[in-house]
């Protein structure tokens, strides 16, 4: 009866005009679940108006009034479009600015009645507003700036002083959805729903029933009441995903997999019987694996020998060493055999996310492999390569793909690598064991699926990360699978030497940097990240800001050195050949943009500069500084921070308002992690401590509400809800068991089929 009325179409329900459908649908809004479960954005109260006079930089604040002189135009230095005017009230007026927004000069009527939302920011001792929300509105409350008065909002629809406020569509304002939500709340059904949580573990942790929940939300009368239905709101969906992740856990367990035995170890810990061992491997590395290494294969080699596939995420830094721990364990995969047979081997799969990658890894599994009789096949977008060649054993040779996909599917290439290209239908594995997915979070699930669904009985599964995530993000992210840690960098590493440079050092350091390239050095220098929301315009702005660099530094900074670009608007094959010369030193300075080529080894490039360093997270810096660690030389990275904090840096103890210093005190802490922390774990949580999970990581990519990203930062909540999912399906470790012991829980996760929990 409740999942009846919760999925009854919201137009059933209202007297909808067309519009209103639209923008229903616009919002996703179909059913009274989805209406139910549409969160507000925010509660404006009265108290957060100010007069345009009171403004301080730094306030977020709602402000009223007449906005005139609104006009397009292009940002004073670069190629940004932007709209802005001017919005006074009786007190004073406000400069508004939205970048990259043009269209919004088309939205508003000049000359007419707006209400701003956003943030107050101030340059040389001038007040503006950059990218507020804007809203035009019938009339100004009188109660501006004054809490004391606060009293009902202009629209009548407030409860006491909080007013939700939504993320509207033309036709569908907060004002309508608070009285739909209203009409809901006073039906009977309403009362009558069931909450999908047990009351047992609601009142554990003190979560209010998903009714009083719901009411709170939308219309809290208090603060308190509102945080803690985001609170409940925040478990619910974590809980869900746990859920999902143990029920993916126990279904697992129970399916059958490749048993691969290394060696067989007796009580007191010897070695007997006569398998080969790994050790036998690894003692040929021209280096000794660093502990978390070994401790990383033995993870994955028990799981070999359970029975049933491992999901194991192998989580390192750049230049922990994963590659030799992929290629550890896939040893022993290649040396079984498959079960009952006394020929032949099991066979491995390792995807990459770029060509260049593939390649790389396809060279180093060469060097691993050479002294054995094994064989490794490359496939790509460009076509198949074998290992060994018959005419020169030593190297490899390109082969049709037809070829190809022969020696695969009969089983005699035991070493597959490869790109998408690897998923397609036609490469079919005969004894496929062990899947290893590097830079995992570059593929989604579905591509991971289909790898790990090439055939009937399910190959062990190794994804390998350098994406430093929070534990908290990574304990519900990726709660299904198991977790291995390269938190360990080999010895004798050079540390990077890392400096935030300020504006005024910036010549210094391109003399520093010289000296470098005269060393017989390369160097790296990363364009900022340009934030606009359509990726191909960001694509192109990016590919601009590459070669306007590259351009620069040519003309007035290092006119003696070969300077060349990268950037994702280029084809794969162009890409390819700029990094072959620049791995073969053809190019001395490449200009690139941040998006491509995670992961790529020129042990010879040990300087890095990041333009714009502000622009990015710190876990994301720390990865670009991954890319020159991989050589003998004493790696460099420089971290310059763009225009704009240089001018505000510029303002300290010139008696600049009191808040611009302050943002960029900030600025200059955050980035200074990047010289204390220890790894890029640390990082992480940092990141997710100064700037929330969601514009991290992006919620939506993983399809996490914003409110569940949030909740993300308290590990307490994570576990719980992890704890209680565990006790669950621990009981009920079937999808069957489950919808007969919580009918409810069991409906809500199907219902939620559909999203991809990576
Ligand atoms: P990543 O974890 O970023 O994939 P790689 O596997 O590419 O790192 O390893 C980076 C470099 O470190 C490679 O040149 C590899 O040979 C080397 N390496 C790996 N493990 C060790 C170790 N234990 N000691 C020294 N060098 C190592
Ligand atoms: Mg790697």
């Amino acid at each position: 009866m409740t999942s009846i009325f919760l999925s009854q179409p919201v137009k059933s329900l209202f007297r909808l005009q067309e519009s209103q459908a639209k923008a229903l649908a616009t919002l996703r809004i179909k059913t009274v679940r989805d209406l139910l479960y549409y969160f507000p954005k925010r509660y404006d109260s009265i108290t957060s108006s100010k007069l345009i006079v009171d403004l301080v930089a730094g306030d977020q604040v709602t402000v009223y009034g007449r906005i005139k002189n609104l006009k397009t135009g292009k940002s004073f230095r670069g190629k940004m479009p932007k709209a802005e005017g001017t919005v006074f009230d009786e007190t004073s007026s406000v400069k508004v600015i939205w970048f990259h927004q043009p269209y919004i000069a088309k939205l508003i009527q000049n000359d007419s009645l707006v209400k701003l939302h956003g943030k107050v920011s101030e340059r040389n001792g001038v007040i503006s507003m950059l990218n507020p929300e804007i809203e035009p509105v019938s009339s100004v409350p009188g109660t501006i700036g004054n809490s004391l008065f606060a009293e009902q909002g202009e629209d009548g629809a407030s409860v006491g002083a909080m007013i939700p406020v939504y993320g509207e569509s033309k036709g569908i304002t907060s004002r309508w959805l608070y009285h739909a939500l209203q009409k809901l709340f006073s039906s009977e059904d309403f009362s009558g729903i069931v909450d999908p949580i047990p009351e047992e573990i609601r009142e554990r942790y003190s979560l209010p029933s998903l009714t009083t929940s719901l009411i709170w939300i939308h219309s809290p009368k208090k603060e308190a009441d509102s945080v803690v239905a985001r609170k409940r709101f925040a478990f619910e969906e974590i809980f869900f995903i746990q859920l999902k992740n143990e029920q993916q856990r126990a279904i697992h367990s129970r399916e059958k997999a490749f048993i691969i035995e290394t060696k067989s170890v007796d009580e007191n810990g010897k070695v007997t019987g006569s398998k080969k061992t790994v050790e036998e491997f690894t003692s040929r590395f021209p280096f000794p694996l660093t502990e978390s290494q070994h401790k990383s294969i033995e993870d994955v080699l028990a799981d070999f020998a359970k029975g049933y596939p491992m999901s194991r995420l192998l989580e390192g830094d750049v230049g922990s060493g994963k590659t030799a721990v992929a290629a550890s364990t896939a040893y022993a995969a290649v040396t079984s055999r498959p079960k009952g047979q006394n020929f032949g081997t099991l066979q491995v799969g390792y995807m990459a996310p770029t060509e260049i990658l593939a390649k790389q890894h396809f060279e180093s599994f060469i060097q691993y492999f050479r002294h054995m009789p094994i064989s490794i096949g490359l496939i790509t977008g460009n076509g198949c390569r074998k290992f060994p060649s018959k005419l020169n054993p030593g190297g490899w040779t390109d082969i049709s793909r037809s070829q190809f996909q022969k020696w695969v599917a009969n089983g005699e290439i035991a070493i597959v690598i490869g790109t998408h290209a690897l998923i397609q239908k036609s490469v079919a594995f005969k004894h496929l064991a062990y899947v290893i997915i590097d830079e995992q979070h570059r593929f989604g699930t579905a591509q991971r699926q289909r790898l790990t669904k090439k055939q009937a009985q399910m190959p062990h599964l190794l994804s390998m990360t350098a994406t430093p995530i929070p534990r908290t993000l990574a304990l519900t992210l990726y709660g299904d699978l198991d977790l291995s840690l390269l938190d360990q960098m080999p010895s004798g590493r050079k540390k990077v030497i890392t400096e935030i440079v300020v504006p005024a050092h910036r010549d210094n350091v391109y003399e520093k940097i010289r000296t470098e390239l005269q060393a017989g050095r390369q160097a790296y220098v990363i364009c900022p990240r340009i934030a606009e929301p359509d990726p191909d315009k960001e694509q192109t702005l990016a590919a601009k800001s590459v070669k306007a660099e590259a351009k620069r530094l040519q003309s007035d900074v290092f006119p003696e050195y070969r300077i060349d670009i990268m950037h994702s608007k280029m084809k794969p094959a162009e890409k390819d050949k700029v990094m072959d010369r620049f791995s073969r030193h053809e190019i001395d300075i490449l200009v690139s943009t941040s998006v491509v080529e995670v992961g790529v080894n020129v042990p010879n490039a040990s300087i890095i500069v990041i333009e714009g360093g502000e622009r990015f997270g710190l876990s994301q810096l720390h990865q670009l500084r991954g890319r020159v660690i991989r050589g003998n030389h004493q790696p460099y990275c420089y971290v310059f921070t763009s225009e704009s904090a240089q001018a505000k840096s510029g303002k300290v103890g010139q008696g600049a308002r009191a808040a611009a210093p302050k943002q960029s005190d900030k600025t200059a802490d955050r980035l200074k992690a990047l010289v204390t922390a220890k790894n890029g774990f640390e990082l992480s949580e940092l990141d997710m401590a100064q700037r929330g999970v969601g514009e991290l990581y992006g919620s939506k990519q993983w399809g996490i509400s914003d409110l569940a990203m949030e909740a993300i930062k308290n590990i307490k909540m994570v576990e719980a809800a992890r704890k209680e999912a565990k006790a669950i399906i621990e009981e009920h470790p079937t999808v069957e068991k489950l919808a007969a012991g919580f009918p409810l829980l069991s409906q809500a996760l199907e219902a939620k089929k559909d999203i991809h929990f990576e």
